[in-house]
């Protein structure tokens, strides 16, 4: 074992001996570009002109009226290429890959919105893409699956276990440790070992630079609270890491699914449900039982019903340096509702749930202080899920007439 990677007692990199090798080399090289100043401002430039850099901070007038508090703004990661952060991770791992030598990348995806991020990075880099995904959320996710597949991934459906997400983690590790010669695994999320959480909280960090420098010109004075959801923790990470010098209030929101007591929820870091534990190479809280049998999650958005949490907010967690709450199922579709009709902006279900929180604080804080939350992406994508919370009579109608057409 070695000691670096650690946030308190989190974090490590517990590797079988034949990865040990690819992993130095990893850390090797991002320990290089980050030193390399010219690398950071090819990203911002690529980030510029691929993925619509940097994106808006924008104040939310109506909100702040409505709720009679601080001023609301809204950092708009929604509008990067693919709808979302993700974006930010897999466009800076490819730079790496590229200047690694590697011609082919291989990624897991629950969603599969990581999936699309990877692909739409492998296309354009003109990297080999495969996707290994669970053959349950290979059903569940058609719209994703058929995009990757456009856009020149093979998409591989994991039939081993419980054929989800983590099913798809050991496959893809399997790959890699094949294929390690050829390939990078472009991890999705600040988890796993070292030096993932802290690789994809440093490409995520330029949401955070961005967000500073933008209240700063807005307000003239830092954000008396910063607001993101947490699933693996990057988008949360990225804005985070902007305000960590400053007296700013850090609250990462976890899914509160049907409620904390209901045991179906993905909330780690703020429900009793999760202990610190060692899995898929790294410590830290996962939801997990006596046995060390991780439990079942739910959440109404896919992204961030996870088990495990990254081990850098872990650490924040233990050390009070960020606080974090959880958002239910309901509470968020109706801060998406209201966010809808009062901006005219379509949050992600992931990203909602710091909206729900925020919008829960925002009326007890001055009228002089901001708040940030961060969009951590769109909400097109949610389609089928709000339309059937909201119960939409005309919306079924329409799956059944397209249905109808097929079997015809
Ligand atoms: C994937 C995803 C998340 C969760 O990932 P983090 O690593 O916790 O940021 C949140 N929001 C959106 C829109 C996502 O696609």
């Amino acid at each position: 074992m070695k000691n670096r990677g650690y946030y308190g007692d989190y974090g490590g990199a517990f590797l079988p001996e034949i990865l040990v090798a690819t992993f130095d080399e990893l850390e090797k090289e991002f320990e290089r570009i980050k030193k390399d100043p010219s690398f950071w401002k090819d990203y911002e430039t690529l980030m510029s002109s691929y993925s619509g850099r940097p994106t808006p901070l924008t104040f939310a007038g109506n909100l702040t009226q409505k709720f009679g508090g601080a001023k609301i703004y809204i950092k708009r990661e929604d509008l990067n290429h693919t709808g979302a952060h993700k974006a930010n991770n897999v466009m800076g791992q490819g730079m790496l890959v590229k200047q690694m030598g590697k011609k082919r990348v291989i990624a897991e995806t629950g969603a599969g919105q990581h999936g699309v991020a990877t692909a739409t990075m492998a296309a354009k880099f003109g990297f080999d893409c495969t996707i290994y995904m669970g053959e349950v959320d290979v059903l569940r996710q058609r719209p994703n699956v058929f995009w990757m597949e456009q856009l020149g991934a093979k998409v591989v459906p994991v039939k081993d276990g419980t054929r989800i997400l983590k099913d798809a983690i050991n496959e893809a590790f399997r790959d890699w440790v094949t294929n390690m010669d050829t390939t990078h695994y472009v991890l999705g999320t600040a988890c796993g070992p070292h030096p993932f959480p802290e690789m994809v909280s440093y490409f995520q960090s330029i949401i955070g630079k961005e967000a500073r420098k933008q209240i700063l010109d807005a307000e003239g004075r830092l954000p008396k609270r910063v607001y993101a959801c947490v699933g693996g923790g990057s988008n949360a990470m990225g804005l985070f890491s902007g305000f960590f010098n400053d007296p700013v209030e850090l609250i990462g929101v976890e899914a509160g699914g049907k409620g904390l007591n209901s045991g179906r929820h993905a909330s780690r870091l703020c429900s009793n449900d999760a202990s610190a534990g060692i899995a898929q190479g790294y410590k830290t809280y996962f939801l997990q039982d006596d046995d060390g049998q991780m439990k079942e999650t739910h959440s109404i958005s896919a992204g961030l019903d996870y088990v495990g949490v990254s081990p850098i907010l872990s650490h924040m967690h233990d050390t009070g340096k960020a606080r974090f709450e959880s958002a239910t199922d309901t509470e968020v579709i109706k801060a998406l509702q209201l966010t809808m009709q009062k901006e005219g902006i379509i949050p992600a279900l992931e990203s909602s749930h710091a909206f729900a929180r925020a919008f829960k604080e925002a009326p007890c804080l001055s009228k002089e202080e901001a708040i940030i939350i961060n969009q951590s992406g769109r909400g097109d994508k949610d389609i089928f899920t709000i339309a059937d919370a909201v119960d939409d009579p005309e919306w079924k109608e329409f799956i059944i007439e397209k249905a109808n057409e097929y079997n015809a």
